[in-house]
């Protein structure tokens, strides 16, 4: 994919949509209702290939409003990356954008402005189900809600029931033992150390139950737990999405705690982890990471916060060169490749031009140095359709 965000990220909005307006390709505005309704919404959309930004006016219709709460369905692939002026959380198709602290009282006749910035692949049609507090615009005329919405929006994560057709989409609740069982087994595909996995009922992100990782330091103390899930066919985009927490900051030395089997490198792995302090992917086969290990490299990745769960994500092309990495609402300028190489980012990354084909998932830990870390994961998905926190 080509989604040009770390370019992006480098100059301000203004000077990054005046581009856009310049370029004027794929500008597109139109209004989601008339008049007459409680509300009005102008979704105004600037695209290019894979991505786009959006620029949303809501007018209150109806009785002044002392907070704000507008909801949308995607039908195409869009999925939302980052907004500014409103809180917006995105599950599945559903979107909701909540005020900010400082644009919530909304008079008759007054109207809040917010933008969004998303990747979209195969289709983005603007959204026409706008609702202002759960009334539709353009609907009935019937005035929205005068009392507050219930704010924040949601950030409860799909459970079980509901990861949209993933073929991955676990919250553990189904292991009921103290050993990992069932579509979950502990694997030491190398050697086996003292590297243990667990049924953890003591931490969780959802439910009662998580995936417990105690992992040491040094090569042969690694543990994982590999999904029976066949992956061979995900895709083309492979999205996965987890909760992670961990105990101690990534060390210094090269650790994973991802591992992916890669058919493009004959069976040997895709690989999420730490290096230098900051997360990166590293590949089994050349040791190329991603980004490069150079201090502007490592710069432009993240370190991964300890004692709290944080919900991860990737985008993993199999058919172009294509990587994309989010931690929490973030796409980690430092954990992306396309098809352009940058330095210090993907030059290195992209010397082996075959893309990956990961065909199965494990999570744990691994070591080669220094570096042990008790972690757990949860609410784990893998699917062919973008993945919300
Ligand atoms: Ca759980």
């Amino acid at each position: 994919m080509r989604v040009p965000l770390p370019r992006l990220l480098r100059l301000p909005w203004t000077a990054v949509l005046t581009a856009f307006v310049l370029l004027a390709s794929g500008f597109t505005a139109m209004s989601a209702s008339g008049a007459e309704s409680g509300c009005r919404v102008d979704y105004t959309v600037n695209k290019w290939t894979g991505g786009y930004t959006a620029q949303i006016k809501v007018t209150n219709l109806g009785p002044a409003l002392d907070g704000w709460r507008l909801t949308w369905t995607y039908t195409g692939d869009q999925q939302v990356t980052s907004a500014w002026n409103a809180a917006v959380t995105q599950t599945g198709r559903s979107v909701v954008a909540a005020h900010t602290d400082w644009n919530g009282a909304l008079a008759t006749g007054g109207s809040a402005d917010f933008g969004l910035q998303g990747t979209w692949r195969s289709a983005d049609p603007a959204p026409g189900d706008f609702a202002l507090n759960g009334t539709p615009c353009g609907g009935d005329g019937t005035p929205p809600p005068t009392t507050p919405p219930t704010t924040p929006p949601p950030t409860t994560p799909p459970t079980g029931a509901d990861c949209g057709g993933a073929v991955i989409c676990s919250d553990f609740e189904d292991q009921t033992g103290p050993a990992p069982s069932g579509a979950w087994q502990f694997t030491a595909p190398d050697c086996q150390g003292t590297g243990t996995a667990a049924v953890d009922t003591a931490v969780a992100h959802s439910g009662s139950r998580s995936l417990r990782v105690d992992g040491r330091a040094g090569y042969c103390n690694h543990a994982f737990v590999a999904s029976t899930a066949d992956l061979s066919s995900v895709g083309p985009v492979m999205y996965v999405r987890m909760w992670v927490r961990h105990t101690t900051a990534l060390p210094s030395a090269h650790v994973t705690f991802v591992s992916l089997p890669d058919s493009s490198q004959g069976g040997r792995s895709l690989r999420v982890g730490g290096q230098n302090g900051a997360l990166q992917w590293n590949r089994e086969t050349d040791d190329a990471t991603l980004p490069a290990q150079s201090p502007a490299g490592v710069a432009l990745s993240r370190p991964l916060p300890t004692g709290s769960w944080q919900c991860l994500r990737f985008a993993i092309d199999t058919t172009a060169p294509g990587l994309d990495t989010w931690l929490g609402d973030e796409q980690i300028p430092g954990l992306h490749a396309d098809g352009v190489p940058t330095q210090d980012i993907d030059q290195q990354w992209l010397v082996r031009t075959a893309p990956p084909r990961p065909t199965a998932l494990r999570l744990g830990w691994e070591s080669y140095g220094t570096g042990d870390d008790t972690l757990w994961f949860d609410d784990v998905s893998v699917g062919s359709a973008p993945l919300g926190c």
